[in-house]
């Protein structure tokens, strides 16, 4: 019999859609079976195939868990029942008594404040750096330096990082390298591939799309997530099944629906340039974004996420939001409906104006997470938003 030809991986579009390649045999169902049952049968006389959904490895989740390691590129991944639980049992399965933990100041307000309110509490020490300051990092490592985490793309700015000069200083001091790649998705970035030693994305975000779903997922070494799976049980951060079974619904379009918002947002973007209105426009695709030479290097798309900044200030943006009829005026991102947020009210509310404004988030800035709609309404609704009166 003549050898098959070595088949070539399949592109991350399809494991979203389909897995791993597998036989196929009559009779089966095509959309995998919802098994919402909390407890197992259990065999007699030994502790294996004890099956428990706190314990994640119910058959919903253990399907959907292998085909996010596929997409990640990890030997394993773990749903956790949100994104901030998917981060809390992934770093305090890295970080303990004695333990320093380097953060990137540009982070998640809900993980700035799980670092700084509960961590310490733990006998954990946080300091923070600036990942866009050469030599910041290395200047701040410590010898109980265990775990550096950074975000990116960074909220709300769309800065985009180069993680290969980080994984190499965090490698060669045998420091666990953790990534929160929340806004790309792994369609359109995939941490591990770059250095990364552990992934964390809010599944709530473009893994589900829909807006309906709450979950995270960690992806990483066999041995590290068999930790954090430990850290999940003890502290009940399992998802159900159900919410399981809609995320791996909506991973089926992942591919398709980041590469439409990666479409749009590029689109909003070439089309905010040259508006009046419009100060400034944040986004990784277009040339004048400080970050732009790394993203074209490391990404597969430029996102779906992008910030204007009107010139109007704050008075501006108040009535932009006022006017949108397509576009939804509502936090969170990632999902099929285009959103807009202004950070002053919601992640930065905290902030005075003038800290938001050195942080480069003056009044009149708003985030966009660009959806699926076609591009003309898209345009046509922000034209009348942002435009003149
Ligand atoms: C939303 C978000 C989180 C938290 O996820 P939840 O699912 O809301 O708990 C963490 N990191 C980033 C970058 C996010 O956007």
């Amino acid at each position: 019999m003549p050898a098959r030809a070595p088949r070539r991986p399949l592109a991350s579009a399809t494991l979203a859609l389909h897995g791993a390649r597998g036989a196929h045999r009559a009779g089966d169902p095509v959309v995998e079976p919802l098994v919402q049952s909390v407890m197992h049968r259990q065999p007699v006389g030994t502790t294996e195939g004890l099956l428990y959904t706190r314990y994640g490895n119910t058959p919903t989740a253990e399907r959907v868990q292998r085909r996010l390691a596929l997409l990640e590129g990890a030997e394993r991944a773990l749903l956790l029942s949100s994104g901030m639980g998917a981060t809390a049992c992934a770093l305090t399965a890295l970080v303990g008594p004695g333990d320093h933990l380097l953060t990137s100041c540009y982070i998640y307000g809900g993980t700035h404040r799980l670092f700084f309110e509960e961590l310490p509490a733990m006998g954990v020490t946080i300091t923070t750096f600036d990942p866009f300051v050469p030599g910041a990092l290395a200047a701040a490592l410590r010898p109980e330096t265990r775990a550096v985490f950074v975000e990116s793309p960074v909220n709300p700015t769309t800065r985009v990082l180069d993680l290969a000069p980080i994984a190499r200083l965090t490698r060669r001091r045998g420091i666990t390298l953790v990534v929160d790649s929340t806004f790309a998705s792994p369609i359109n970035f995939r941490a591990l591939e770059h250095g990364a030693d552990v992934v964390i994305e809010s599944a709530t975000k473009f893994l589900n799309g829909h807006h309906d779903v709450l979950m995270g997922m960690v992806a990483g070494s066999a041995a590290y997530i068999e930790r954090v799976l430990q850290k999940e049980m003890l502290w009940g951060q399992t998802p159900d099944p159900f919410a399981v079974w809609l995320l791996e619904r909506g991973l089926k379009t992942l591919g398709i629906r980041v590469e439409r918002a990666n479409q749009n947002a590029l689109a909003i973007a070439r089309w905010a340039e040259r508006q009046r209105a419009v100060r400034r426009v944040h986004y990784p695709g277009l040339r004048s974004h400080p970050d732009h030479r790394v993203a074209r290097r490391t990404l597969d798309g430029f996102g779906g996420m992008l910030a204007l900044e009107l010139a109007g200030g704050a008075r501006a943006a108040t009535r932009a939001l006022r006017r949108f009829e397509v576009i939804t005026h509502a936090t969170s991102l990632g999902g099929v409906e285009s959103l807009v947020c202004e950070p002053r009210f919601t992640s930065h509310a905290k902030m005075t104006s003038r800290e938001r404004a050195r942080l480069g988030i003056p009044d009149g800035f708003l985030r966009f997470s660009i959806g699926v709609e076609a591009i003309d309404d898209l345009l046509a609704d922000l034209a009348q938003a942002i435009g003149p009166a």
